[in-house]
């Protein structure tokens, strides 16, 4: 048995999800002209009560796009230290929009509304960039799988409107966060301009991020997709993967987060390990006590068992639960790490 905890990314398609697959109508969507990707779409977009939404191959590029369609070069956005825009997207937002982040010191990658007014640059001071969007993160990722409190986003809503700014949310795992905390994607449509959301996190898919927004801010992003090379032609087979998924494996969610929870306690009664982060959805992250085990040599001895889970530097390590994490694994996993 192999058990891989690296990321929820690394699950396969489920037996119903290639079923889907197999059977879906398909056209070329270059043209619009794929029936299940257009359906998709459409389902997205209601989800979330917005005019229109797009389809892409990843989270990086609808981030990106919607970045590069609420900016002008030489602008900035404002995001937390933590995140993904910032970290991990190969520093595509100076790469493609030629925009700079004003980085903001938070907590677990969210920020309050006082520190997001305080970093935006005035406008008629022409020596700055011109600060035009705020980029939110729900849950975040190196923020250990985080919620925000919905009232704060409210609160850096209304900094956005008094001071012009766009707002975008990175939702790659908004999913985990609407079940944590018993929300809606209304809620969340309501409040941002743009949206992406990922298909191939928790919800199971092999590929696939949709973006929502207006039907002008959904036209400009079919202008960029092309840009950057994302039109696919019969994605409808991968668009029947996103909506099985919506449709069937969201409400599981709260299963990785409970499994996450109890993870987290068993790591907590181990001698050698410092700290583990609160949990609130599928990731945990931790530290070792480096005076009573080295992290590599904890990692290479999980993977020794077969098990394997990552580092994050820092001496940090993270776990994230999946779809494919299935019980057996995790008695196994509970198991080996108690006895470590
Ligand atoms: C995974 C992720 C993305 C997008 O990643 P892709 O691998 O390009 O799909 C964006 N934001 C966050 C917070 C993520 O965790």
């Amino acid at each position: 048995m192999e058990i891989n905890l690296i990321s929820d990314t690394v699950t396969k398609p489920t037996a119903g999800m290639l079923d889907a697959m197999m059977s879906a109508e398909v056209g070329d969507d270059v043209f619009k002209t794929d029936p299940t990707v257009n359906a998709l779409e459409k389902k997205v977009a209601k989800m979330f009560n917005k005019e229109a939404a797009l389809f892409f191959p990843s989270g990086t590029m609808t981030n990106q796009t919607a970045i590069k369609l609420h900016t002008n070069p030489g602008d900035q956005l404002i995001c937390d230290k933590y995140a993904h825009v910032y970290n991990y997207e190969g520093g595509g937002v100076s790469f493609n929009s030629g925009v700079s982040c004003k980085l903001v010191d938070g907590h677990r990658g969210m920020m309050t509304a006082e520190q997001v007014e305080a970093a935006i640059n005035p406008p008629d001071f022409y020596h700055s960039p011109l600060t035009s969007l705020v980029c939110i993160e729900n849950t975040t990722n190196k923020g250990g799988g985080a919620c925000w409190d919905f009232n704060e986003l409210k609160r850096i809503k209304a900094v956005c409107e008094k001071h012009k700014l766009a707002y975008h949310l990175d939702g790659a795992r908004l999913w985990n966060a609407l079940i944590a905390r018993n929300e809606s994607a209304y809620q969340y449509g309501d409040l941002f301009d743009t949206i992406s959301i990922c298909l191939s996190k928790g919800l199971g898919c092999p590929v696939g991020s949709v973006l929502v927004g207006s039907e002008l801010e959904i036209q400009k992003a079919l202008r960029i997709r092309k840009v950057f090379g994302g039109g696919m032609r019969q994605a409808g087979f991968l668009a029947a993967a996103a909506i099985y998924a919506l449709d069937h494996h969201r409400d599981r969610l709260k299963n990785d987060h409970s499994r996450a929870l109890e993870i987290g306690k068993v790591l907590e009664g181990l001698s050698f390990i410092k700290k583990v982060e609160p949990i609130e959805t599928n990731i945990i992250i931790f530290e070792i006590d480096e005076d009573k085990m080295n992290s590599n040599e904890f990692v290479e001895e999980l993977k020794q068992n077969n098990i394997h889970i990552i580092g994050m530097g820092q001496g940090k390590l993270r776990i994230v639960t999946h779809l494919n994490y299935s019980d057996d694994m995790h008695s196994y996993f509970l198991e080996r790490i108690a006895n470590l």
